[in-house]
């Protein structure tokens, strides 16, 4: 019954259900208290109190056949406007309604890009360490999905072997800063860089290659830290964007993608990413939570929570002997493994009750991501588990 293309994918669900279940058994055994869970990135911090009095003014306020309705499959056209006029006074932008499409997360976002780019065996490069799904979404259209190994160094984009790898067939370049599983926010300078091999290599090659950004992180930076909007530096460029954690709803599912007007054939693309987004099902982005977001314009989540967590980590962790990359954004926490194979480090991790990601997970081993978008009080708990673990590696001396 099982198609081919889905039966690696139910072998790969397994591994993740496998965690979960993992997590939940040292909880029936030990006590929930005692468990340190650092392997999901679900948001620990609550939406802004702003998104649920939204939620009750628009269901008083407006028109009740309009906010349960059908609608452009682009989205609300007075939403796309809104979110258009704030991107365009917070980065000098020129956008309107027309180049946005609102969408079910970034996750919908890339995948109607995809959708309306992609052809079979087209080449898309993404840049090691990644967010696992990016194979799977260039796979749902038939491409292929290439990676260029981490810089280890700085975990910037490799650019130099970025270059060796562009060919004729290459279709699209996803990055993601602020960085899931890095923390790594991509400077200006590397995005300036980038720019300018994509346009070098598109006049080489006479194609057109699309520069697509996955966003859901990018209110989520540290230490006053600016993340350069890509589509200033780059014509062919796209932002996939998501309140899932800037807002803390990643349950509700609502995200944007902008095609800006100066890449290439651009009308043409927004209409077929609309259409994608018909035709894969999605329809349109959910009808209320795009009227709330029109409201919520300017609210935020509480980021000094997650910067307070991320100290506390890093501080704890560099104490005890762990080689961390210090994140400048998103939530999570890049740690160098003390032995090669990282997967042995995840298990006596878990001997210790702590549950964390191997590398390998996002094509780069050797490394594991800790996810602290958890309680303070759950790091604070969870030191004496890494002094142990740090003990038994002989980091700590
Ligand atoms: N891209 C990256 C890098 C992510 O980490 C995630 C979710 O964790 C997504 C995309 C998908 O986000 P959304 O919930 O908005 O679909």
């Amino acid at each position: 019954m099982i198609s081919e293309k889905m039966m690696p994918l139910l072998r790969n669900n397994s591994a993740i259900r496998m965690m979960f279940e993992e997590g939940n058994r040292l909880a029936a055994l030990y006590g929930r208290e005692n468990v340190y869970d650092f392997s999901l990135g679900n948001p620990s911090v609550p939406a802004p109190p702003e998104v649920n009095q939204a939620i009750r003014d628009v269901l008083e306020e407006e028109d009740t056949l309009l906010v349960h309705g059908y609608m452009s499959n682009s989205g609300y056209e007075d939403v796309r406007q809104a979110i258009a006029q704030s991107l365009n006074d917070r980065f000098g932008t020129g956008f309107g309604a027309r180049n946005l499409i609102m969408t079910v997360g970034a996750a919908s976002a890339l995948n109607i890009i995809l959708k309306a780019v992609l052809n079979p065996d087209d080449e898309v490069l993404t840049f090691a360490p990644y967010f696992v799904e990016y194979g799977n979404y260039v796979r749902n259209y038939d491409g292929k999905l290439v990676v260029v190994p981490a810089d280890t160094e700085t975990f910037q984009p490799n650019l130099a072997v970025f270059r060796s790898m562009i060919n004729k067939r290459t279709k699209a370049v996803i990055i993601n800063t602020p960085n899931n599983p890095t923390g790594v926010i991509y400077s200006g300078e590397t995005i300036r860089s980038l720019a300018t091999i994509l346009e070098e290599k598109q006049k080489e090659f006479g194609t057109e290659i699309l520069l697509i950004s996955d966003e859901p992180y990018r209110e989520l930076a540290y230490d006053g830290i600016e993340v350069p909007y890509v589509t200033k530096f780059y014509a062919n460029s796209v932002v996939c964007y998501s309140y899932s954690k800037s807002l803390s709803l990643p349950g509700e599912r609502i995200g944007y993608v902008v095609i800006p007007d100066e890449v290439s054939e651009s009308r043409e693309l927004i209409a077929a990413a609309a259409i994608a987004n018909r035709v894969i099902g999605s329809v349109n982005a959910p009808s209320l939570i795009q009227r709330v977001i029109k409201r919520c314009l300017n609210a935020k989540v509480n980021v000094e929570a997650y910067d307070r967590n991320r100290s506390a980590l890093y501080d704890g962790l560099t104490n005890l002997g762990f080689e961390c990359v210090r994140p400048q954004g998103a939530f999570y926490m890049w740690v160098k493994s003390p032995v090669e194979d990282e997967k042995e480090f995840c298990d006596v991790c878990r001997e210790h009750h702590i549950l964390v990601v191997p590398g390998s997970s996002f094509a780069c081993g050797g490394y594991v991501r800790i996810a602290y978008c958890v309680s303070y009080d759950m790091i604070e708990r969870s030191m004496p588990a890494f002094a142990k673990v740090a003990e038994r590696y002989g980091l700590n001396k």
